[in-house]
């Protein structure tokens, strides 16, 4: 069967791996003109069973060799003493197995494995889909008109497959009331293989280092009481929003924002999460955050992808004719428990009162100092914990799917 992928950054190529491990003829067509590949890009976590699925394609060493190496974290806010957390410990106590990799190195590690064994399609992007219940004829933006039997989106939260096959993206969007914004600069603060992040209730900006370049990445998370409206093509528009929000900040985000207006990698954009419940349509179906972004960096979606991506080549293996429905009953709960976990990591991230300032830091520093059962059990009793304990959660749904 020839298989139609729209999207080659993580959940697409781990599809085409396993669609051709199984026998089938997979195509990746992506956006742009090349691989999103290198050192842009933002850090994304693989946890114990997406970690497997990678190890099963054998791209754990290149994995390891590329992880991020930032072990520990600053809190600082106005007026108190930093708080130092240590992060090796702290995600030992959510996933038995953890990495941390930015996700254009991610992307080439897994482009890499798949280049010689999945025709890849450059700078192209899907225009139409007609699913005549035998197959799907597509016609893309360079004007090819192809048929295959299969057409798979793993185009992202902006999903193109999506809207083609289920419609706009404003009705399935859910706003989580915050904004997200990331961008490169130079190391002015020597921050190393560290990460830095100052809170007050309702915005954080951090600061972590790539070892690999010598630079560093800024984020700055804010919550605002409605959306924003801001045209999503336009970066100045977008700049200017954030200095907005963040000019009387204090803190060091003067100096990070001055290096805002040459930034070449800036990305904004709401976190939101996906809500549709249906990711199969005949001959189509949705992977990874193109059917649930469970919101950006707050809801492990980079693992969601990858696992699911395994499962649906497995399912479509086992049995062509039923697998995408087969596919969508497996993942249904870990989808929704990873829906969960963005509301929750919302208010843990970003503070949403002056309590949840002073108990955030508090619990990020003293609960990755006790033994590892003991800090599971402490998370799955308090509001903090459920947050990773919707993770674990997720963990122990995806590891039954998957051994
Ligand atoms: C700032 C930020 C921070 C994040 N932090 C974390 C984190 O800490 N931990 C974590 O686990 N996850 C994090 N995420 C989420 C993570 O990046 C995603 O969950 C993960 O990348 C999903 O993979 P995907 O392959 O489904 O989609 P994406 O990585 O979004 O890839 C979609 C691909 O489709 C391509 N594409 C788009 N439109 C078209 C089209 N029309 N035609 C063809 N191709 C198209 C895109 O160019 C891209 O290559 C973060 C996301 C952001 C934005």
């Amino acid at each position: 069967m020839k298989v139609l992928i729209s999207g080659a950054s993580v959940a697409g190529p781990v599809l085409a791996h396993w669609l051709h491990h199984h026998g089938f003829e997979p195509t990746i067509v992506e956006r742009t003109p090349e691989l999103r590949h290198g050192l842009g890009g933002h850090a994304v976590d693989l946890f114990s069973s997406a970690a497997e699925v990678t190890r099963r394609m054998g791209c754990w060493d290149a994995i390891e060799a590329a992880r991020t190496r930032i072990e520990a974290l600053t809190i600082e806010r106005f007026g108190k003493p930093p708080v130092e957390v240590d992060l090796s410990r702290m995600y030992a106590g959510i996933s038995s197995s953890h990495v941390e990799i930015l996700r254009g190195e991610l992307t080439k590690i897994l482009y890499d494995a798949t280049r010689d064994t999945a025709e890849y399609i450059f700078g192209d992007s899907i225009a139409s889909l007609h699913d005549d219940g035998n197959g799907v004829d597509v016609t893309f933006d360079s004007g090819t008109e192809r048929r295959f039997d299969l057409v798979i989106g793993a185009d992202g939260l902006h999903s193109n497959v999506r809207r083609l096959a289920f419609g706009p993206e404003e009705p399935l969007r859910r706003w989580l009331g915050g904004y997200l914004a990331v961008f490169s600069m130079p190391d002015i603060f020597n921050v190393g293989n560290h990460t830095l992040a100052h809170m007050s209730v309702d915005k954080l900006v951090g600061i972590y280092g790539v070892h690999q370049t010598g630079q560093t990445r800024s984020g700055f998370l804010f919550r605002t009481p409605h959306e924003l409206h801001y045209d999503y093509r336009d970066k100045d528009e977008q700049k200017a929003l954030l200095v907005k929000e963040f000019s009387d900040y204090g803190w060091k985000a003067p100096q990070l924002l001055e290096h805002l207006a040459s930034a070449e990698d800036f990305y904004f954009d709401s976190i939101a999460q996906i809500t549709l419940d249906t990711w199969t349509s005949g001959r189509i179906g949705l992977v990874g955050d193109a059917g649930y972004c469970p919101g950006p960096a707050v809801g492990g979606g980079t693992s969601l992808a990858v696992v699911t991506a395994y499962i649906l080549a497995g399912e479509l293996a086992s049995n062509p004719a039923s697998g995408l429905k087969n596919y969508e009953r497996i993942i249904r709960p870990m989808v929704e428990s990873s829906r969960r976990i963005g509301p929750k990591l919302m208010g843990t991230i970003i503070p949403g009162s002056p309590l949840a300032l002073r108990l955030m830091p508090f619990a990020a520093a003293t609960l990755p100092k006790l033994p590892t059962s003991v800090q599971r059990f402490i998370w799955s009793q308090n509001a903090v914990g459920k947050t990773f304990s919707s993770v674990d959660l997720l963990e122990s749904q995806v590891r039954q799917s998957i051994t």
